[in-house]
Formats: structure tokens, sequence, C-alpha cells
């Protein structure tokens, strides 16, 4: 029998969040984002749940390659743009829209030969300050690429550092407004918290919009609201078994460094699953986990291989009982669903991080079962 941990990819999980998207910004086209290897679910497995999608944003090469392969002719947007002159060899070949956001990139594109010019997005850099033009800067990085051959249409876009905070994206959107009004071409402003926490503002919608994470079922902006409050499904869930049982009496502790100490009699399962299958070590003692499809804590510290969790309250779970890491149990029935979730924020939070590191971070020796 091989080590019992599963993750499970719900492909329907993926056009219901796809469809939940496009409701909340109905005149925009999407993007939908899948750099990271679809965040860590594939770009293989994600594919047919995203085929409503009006376009694919990524960063790799390879993976617009993939996307090609699989039979997507439809736009593909290089989010970072090109790396070096020869990649502009590959955009002419695979039909690749890409970002520019330096000047190096108009220098590659000037030196490039190619039959069919590009379709290009140029970046604002609007208070982020990782990519991307200063705003005084931008339109005469406009007019340089306006006169190249080499470039078709030319698309205007930003980034928002502050979508899913108290800060918000207004100062952003006054600058981006500013310093492209007389400017034609579409307009691609918003990732996923943009789009759900600011859709309904005419000027966020755009054109196109970007959402990567809510794709996948996290909530952009968790705490302040749940992947549940904005109607998204979990695609990705994590499940494992109890393989080993410890009764412990008060004083006794669990696992390295003896971190947890019992304060009573305690019922304690080990589960198939650590660091090494990509669950995170900085989870302390109290993240909450599934057994059986109902809610409890772990205790102790994450080892590589394993995880121990609180069953003093659940006499029923034991040995093979299944343990949900996050996502929903494989045995759940549909009326059970809710409750028996356990969100993939909560679990980020719990370690001081947030959902898109858990996914991205799933170790490939973790089997993946698909449903379609
Ligand atoms: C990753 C990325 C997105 C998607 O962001 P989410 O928060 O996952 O929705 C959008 N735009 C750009 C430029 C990105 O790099």
């Amino acid at each position: 029998m091989p080590r019992p941990i599963q993750a499970t990819l719900d492909i329907n999980a993926l056009r219901h969040n796809l469809a939940q998207i496009k409701a909340s910004v109905p005149d925009a086209l999407v993007w939908a984002v899948v750099k990271a290897n679809a965040y860590g679910h594939g770009i293989d497995q994600v594919f047919e749940g995203l085929r409503a999608a009006d376009g694919f944003a990524l960063l790799d090469l390879s993976e617009a390659e993939r996307l090609r392969q699989l039979g997507w002719r439809g736009p593909i947007l290089l989010l970072e743009g090109a790396f070096e002159t020869r990649d502009l060899e590959h955009c002419s070949r695979l039909n690749l829209w890409h970002v520019v956001h330096s000047e190096a990139q108009i220098d590659m594109l000037a030196v490039h030969k190619t039959h069919q010019p590009h379709r290009i997005f140029l970046k604002m850099n609007t208070g982020m300050n990782r990519l991307g033009f200063v705003p005084q800067a931008f339109r005469a990085a406009w007019t340089r690429l306006n006169a190249l051959p080499q470039v078709d249409e030319i698309s205007l876009m930003t980034h928002f550092s502050d979508a899913d905070g108290d800060k918000g994206i207004e100062a952003a959107l006054r600058i981006f407004a500013e310093f492209t009004h007389d400017l034609s071409g579409e307009r691609s402003l918003s990732n996923s918290a943009a789009a759900l926490r600011h859709g309904k503002a005419l000027n966020v919608r755009a054109d196109w919009v970007r959402p990567g994470i809510a794709l996948y079922g996290s909530s952009p902006d968790y705490p302040v609201n749940s992947a549940a409050a904005w109607h998204l499904k979990p695609v990705m869930s994590l499940n494992a078994a109890i393989i080993g049982i410890q009764h412990l009496q008060a004083g006794d502790s669990v696992g390295y460094g003896s971190t947890f100490v019992a304060d009573r009699a305690m019922r304690i399962g080990v589960v198939a699953c650590g660091y090494a299958d990509g669950y995170p070590r900085s989870a302390p003692s109290g993240t909450p986990i599934g057994v059986d499809g109902v809610r409890t804590q772990t205790v102790g510290r994450v080892s590589m291989d394993m995880i121990t969790v609180d069953i003093t309250d659940l006499p029923q779970a034991g040995l093979g009982s299944e343990v949900t890491l996050w996502g929903l149990p494989q045995q759940a029935s549909s009326a059970s669903l809710e409750s028996a979730c356990i969100s993939i924020d909560e679990v980020a939070l719990s370690a001081g991080t947030v959902g898109y590191e858990l996914m991205c971070g799933l170790s490939s020796r973790v089997p993946v079962n698909v449903l379609t």
C-alpha cells in the first residue's frame, strides 16, 4: 500500500470559481493566471477547468508552450515579459503577448526580427515598486514602443500593491488614470482582490482582469473575507490518514523539542503528512485540522513526514481515520461539506503565511487525484 496521503483537485470547483469571478466583473475579459504551474495545481490538470477563460497569463515559456501543446489557441500573456532577446523568438513562434516593464525590454524588441508584430502590455509602476515604468516615464515608453515595426497593439497595465488591504487601490488608480487618460489601448488592472473587492467600480473592471488565487478557491483577503463568503470552492484538498495512536498522561510531551505538553490525559493521532509533503513546519500547536470530517487541532511540532493531532474528544477516530490537512475530506457528503472544510486560508494564517504559498508548495511526492 502506498503511504496514505493524497491531494485531490476538483476541476468543477475551478469552473465554478471562474464563473463566480466572471459574474463579479461581467464586462471584463479574464486572464486565468496559471503561473507557478497553476499555483501548484499543474497546468495540465487545470487546463480543462479554465477553458472558459479568455486567456492564460503566466511567466514561464515552458508553461506557455505546454498550453499550446494542449491545444489552446487563444491569448497567452507573459506577465514578466522577455528575460533575454531570444525569448522574443519564442513569443513570435508561439504567438505570445508579453508585458514590457523596462527600457531593456524595449531595446530587445527594437532588434528583434519578426514577421508578425507583437501584442504588448505596457506596465506602469503605481506604487508596488517592483516592475514597471514610473508614471512620468510611461508616455515616453509608449511612444518609443509605438514607433517600432515589431509592435502591434499596446495595452496598458498596472498591478496593485494593496488591493487586499485597508490602503486600497484609490491612489494607484488615480495615478494610472492621470498618466494614461489620453493613451489608447485596452486596460488591465485587477488581480483577484481588486476584481472581487473593487469590481463594482467601472474603472477597476477595465478590459482585462487577472485573477489567480480566487480561481483556486482561496480568498485574496482572508481573514477579512473567507473563500466561502466570496462563494469560492476549494480546488485543492490534502488528505492523509492516521498511522499511529499515542495515549498521553498529564505532563507527557509530543514530538521534537517537547514543545507540546499535555495538561490532562490525551489521545493523539499520528498523521502521515509532514513538511516534506508541503505542510508548513511553521504551523503551531492548535492549527485546525479535520479527522473523519470533524474539526480538531494539531499538537506539537510538524516533522518531516508526520504531524500529531488531538483526538481525545473523537472516540471513533483511530488507525486509518481520514485526516484533512486542508480542503475537503474525500468521504464528505455534500450535506456536511461546509462544516467539514478546513480552508487552506485558516491553515495558512495559523502558520503565518498565505494560501498561495501552501498551494505552490505541495510536494511532488504527494500523489494527485483529479476529479473531472
Ligand atoms: C500573480 C499575478 C496576478 C494574480 O494575482 P492573484 O492575487 O493571485 O489574483 C495578477 N497580476 C500579476 C501581474 C501577477 O503577477
